[in-house]
């Protein structure tokens, strides 16, 4: 455990170190204006369940340090994404992100972040589910407007890709989505097709061995397209062409679909316009469609295995299928909703609550 906090302190940007080792103390450790350290540590070493999987306490209490420092560092990220949402120009193709949001993905990255939750034969720091949540929800107490949602669906999709790929599809993609240098989208949706995927009428036509092409559209994908990685690879149900082919949902499979094929060109997708959003606007929701101007997109039947997408993606939509228990598929979800917009938003609330004098003036403890 030591040696995986020195790699992801060693990972860290140098402020975000010194920021570590300024806030180290026990005293400051209670003073965070993002979340509530003393009940983060008393779930994760004072609940026997959470102790024997939080790990050591120095170890784990310098990481969410350094998650902390790094929200704090990249604080104005959240209102920014909230206020600029994602514009794209049909002009030029381009997708404009605020730089504040590309910034806070890069000391994400730089500071080994993307690596936390994942195996160390993967090249992640192998830290267990409930260490690696508690550092997590701690960037997303400091991140409410969406902008977790780029690594968070990159992390999923390198899961999927390592339960379900083949040996080639695992070793093209799961170590650079594990690194975020390259990002991950999951493509269910289509306009008609929402709810009852099994009305969806993407469709591919065998090309050789795992090899596909692609037609149709896709709405309402989540990071589709922009520049803040060097590829994107989105994961997309389809059904094959051909009489074999089971009605409904048992003729869904899954594609892996990158925007760069591997010699480097452009793959024939095409954005055709964000959608406006309330909430989690930092990540731009897409319309977009495949195979309109070639022989059709090019995409890698997942695990070479055909209509099982649909049981496939459900690892990718339960972030964490692979580890088994469905007690703790939904985790991920949990985070953001409740240990993370719930607890920063009371975080905030209670010093605000103890100051009014309907409760209590001068910061009574009757609140
Ligand atoms: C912010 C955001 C991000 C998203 N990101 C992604 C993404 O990354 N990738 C992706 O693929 N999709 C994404 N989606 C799409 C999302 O998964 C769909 O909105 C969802 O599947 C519902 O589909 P729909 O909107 O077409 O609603 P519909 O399917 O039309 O449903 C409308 C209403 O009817 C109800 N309903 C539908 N069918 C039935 C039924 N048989 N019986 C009873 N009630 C029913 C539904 O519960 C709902 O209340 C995103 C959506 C949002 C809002």
């Amino acid at each position: 455990m030591r040696a995986i906090v020195r790699t992801a302190l060693a990972r860290a940007p140098t402020r975000s170190v010194a920021l570590v080792r300024a806030s180290s103390t026990d005293v400051d450790r209670h003073r965070s204006t993002i979340f509530d350290r003393r009940n983060v540590e008393f779930l994760l070493w004072e609940q026997p369940a959470f102790a024997s999987q939080a790990g050591d306490r120095d170890t784990l209490g310098a990481m969410l340090d350094a998650a902390e420092a790094l929200v704090t560092e990249h604080a104005t990220a959240d209102a920014v994404a909230d206020a600029q949402e994602p514009v794209w120009d049909p002009a030029t193709g381009a997708v404009s992100i605020p730089a504040e949001t590309r910034a806070m993905l890069n000391a994400q990255r730089e500071g080994g972040f993307t690596l936390i939750g994942a195996a160390v034969e993967d090249g992640g720091l192998g830290l267990s589910l409930t260490a690696s949540t508690a550092v997590n929800s701690v960037l997303s107490c400091g991140f409410t407007s969406g902008l977790g949602g780029f690594y968070a669906l990159t992390h999923c999709a390198a899961k999927l890709i390592n339960a379900h790929g083949t040996p080639a599809q695992r070793d093209a993609y799961v170590k650079p989505l594990i690194e975020g240098t390259f990002g991950g989208t999951m493509a269910l949706s289509e306009a008609q097709s929402g709810s009852s995927l099994s009305e969806l009428s993407c469709r591919a036509r065998h090309v050789s061995g795992d090899e596909y092409r692609l037609s149709g559209n896709k709405m309402w994908t989540s990071g589709f397209d922009h520049d803040c990685f060097e590829n994107i690879v989105h994961l997309v149900l389809a059904k094959i062409d051909g009489v074999d082919t089971p009605k409904g949902n048992r003729g869904i499979s899954l594609f892996i679909v990158p925007k760069l094929l591997p010699d480097g060109s452009a793959n024939d997708i095409a954005l055709n316009g964000l959608n406006h959003k309330m909430g989690q606007r930092a990540l731009p929701n897409s319309y977009w469609s495949l195979g309109d101007k070639n022989d059709g997109c090019v995409g890698y039947l997942v695990g070479g295995v055909q209509h099982a997408g649909l049981m496939q993606m459900f690892t990718m939509m339960c972030a964490a299928a692979s580890e088994g228990s469905s007690r703790r598929r939904r985790r991920g979800c949990r985070v953001d909703a409740v240990e993370s917009i719930s607890r920063a938003g009371t975080t905030c609330a209670w010093p605000w609550a103890c100051t009014r004098p309907a409760v209590g003036s001068g910061g009574s403890r009757r609140v």
